[in-house]
């Protein structure tokens, strides 16, 4: 028996074995694995959109960056999940609002345009074919969640200036053919993309920068000194900073790695399947917008069609490590009570991952990511839920702040110390 968590990382490579996305895409053959003493600037662990987001921000600003990818690049969630770019966080603006006051709940939204804006600029700018597609349908399935669909969607009107089409009854028609839904909200500034052909083509692009990505290099100890050293099982690289963006499974590499991440990690099974392709004209009459569709419920449904016109349908949270053994009918029958209609056409992939998700799915701004790196996070676009910047060893948490709740999942946003920022060469 390994020495770690043996089941978490089973079960999550065993759930990337059959995954539509994998099937679509050609990857490029594995980048070599790190051998032998390296140096960098800054050392990224984990290529998902996080890691090479922040690797190719800092590649643009003259860092010489070096990337370990465990597995292979965006086999992670980033690889795997429904494609949906939707504004916003899961939390919902009341709960940032609540927990950090309007301002700065306010500055968390735009961070999230940002986000959306930065996709369709890498899309242009690195030329990524990824079938990039706008239009989002937030639905209900009740009468009270139809309700709280409309408050939230005039909150976010008013507060925000989101503009939205909310309807209900037959008038739900217009977007999604589905008895299921009482109600809708159709917004144009989220949307859907293929997200493996988009985290390859980061990839690409943060090569091209001079980014040095490893593949098949777990980092399996962190050192902090004066400078940071990282020790994989054939190499290492020695650094001023390190960022890891390894979602879930970060921590099962090893116990010195961050172990003040893995108290805070939770991890959160989610599945998707794809069917076989159907008709256009079925497509469109399902959903006449092609618009990705998430329903307001905690264990939410979400669904899109793909570019070959898939239904890609996700659901079923699992909050254990096991997969749910009757998991491809779980998911046939929710797809099959919203479309009937798919009653017979045949699931071809059946897949899914982990999501590292905080208490109230507010983002965790942890104390250490917190020093100096919100503001330069708004400036850098860095964004995940599960992202650590590590230098030098690292002070705890005064009294006052764990009091303060800003050492637990959801904690306070973080005041900015912009001198901790990383010269520049
Ligand atoms: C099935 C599914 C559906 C989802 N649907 C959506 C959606 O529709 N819309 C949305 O916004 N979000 C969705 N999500 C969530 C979203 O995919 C993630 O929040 C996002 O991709 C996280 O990106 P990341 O770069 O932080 O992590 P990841 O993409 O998981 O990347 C982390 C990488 O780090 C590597 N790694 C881990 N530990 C180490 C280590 N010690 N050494 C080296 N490498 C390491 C891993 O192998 C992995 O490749 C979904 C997630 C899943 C699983």
């Amino acid at each position: 028996m390994a020495w770690w968590n043996a089941s978490l990382l089973q079960s999550d490579t065993q759930l990337n074995q059959k995954s539509y996305y994998e099937a679509s895409v050609q990857r490029p053959a594995a980048s070599a694995a790190l051998r032998g003493a390296h140096t960098a600037d800054v050392l990224v662990v984990g290529a998902g959109f996080a890691g090479l987001s922040a690797a190719i921000e800092l590649a643009q600003r003259g860092y010489r960056v070096l990337v370990l990818e465990a597995d292979r690049v965006c086999s992670g969630a980033s690889g795997r999940n429904g494609g949906q770019a939707i504004v916003g966080f899961a939390s919902g603006q009341a709960t940032l609002e609540a927990q950090l006051g309007r301002a700065d709940a306010r500055r968390a939204w735009d961070m999230s345009l940002e986000a959306l804006d930065l996709i369709d600029e890498r899309i242009q700018k690195f030329s990524i074919a990824c079938d990039r597609v706008r239009g989002y349908l937030h639905v209900a399935d009740s009468p009270r969640k139809a309700r709280a669909l409309h408050s939230e969607l005039r909150a976010l009107q008013d507060g925000y200036g989101l503009a939205s089409d909310f309807v209900q009854g037959a008038e739900v028609g217009r977007y999604i053919s589905s008895a299921h839904y009482c109600a809708a909200g159709f917004e144009q500034l989220s949307g859907h993309l293929h997200p493996l052909r988009y985290g390859l083509g980061l990839a690409a692009a943060a090569r091209a920068l001079g980014v040095q990505i490893h593949e098949h290099s777990a980092l399996h100890e962190i050192q902090r000194g004066a400078t940071l050293r990282a020790l994989t099982a054939q190499g290492s690289v020695t650094a001023q900073f390190a960022i890891l963006t390894g979602n879930c499974t970060l921590t099962e590499f090893g116990p010195r790695i961050a172990p003040e991440l893995r108290s805070r990690i939770m991890p959160v099974g989610t599945y998707i399947a794809a069917t076989a392709p159907v008709d256009v004209a079925v497509r469109q009459r399902l959903l006449p917008q092609n618009a990705a569709v998430c329903d307001n419920n905690f264990a939410l449904d979400y669904f899109r069609f793909s570019d070959d016109q898939r239904m890609l349908f996700g659901g079923r949270a699992s909050y254990t490590t096991s997969t749910p053994r009757d998991l491809p009918e779980i998911i046939r029958r929710r797809m099959v009570r919203v479309f009937p209609e798919l009653a017979e056409t045949a699931m071809e992939f059946l897949w899914g991952g982990f999501v590292d998700i905080s208490m109230n799915r507010a983002p965790d701004f942890g104390q250490r990511f917190a020093a100096g790196l919100q503001r330069r996070c708004a400036r850098c676009r860095w964004r995940t839920s599960s992202l650590l910047l590590v230098r030098r060893p690292a002070a705890g948490l005064t009294p006052q702040q764990r009091a303060s709740g800003q050492n637990r999942p959801g904690g306070h946003f973080p005041k900015c110390r912009p001198a901790d920022s990383p010269a520049r060469r």
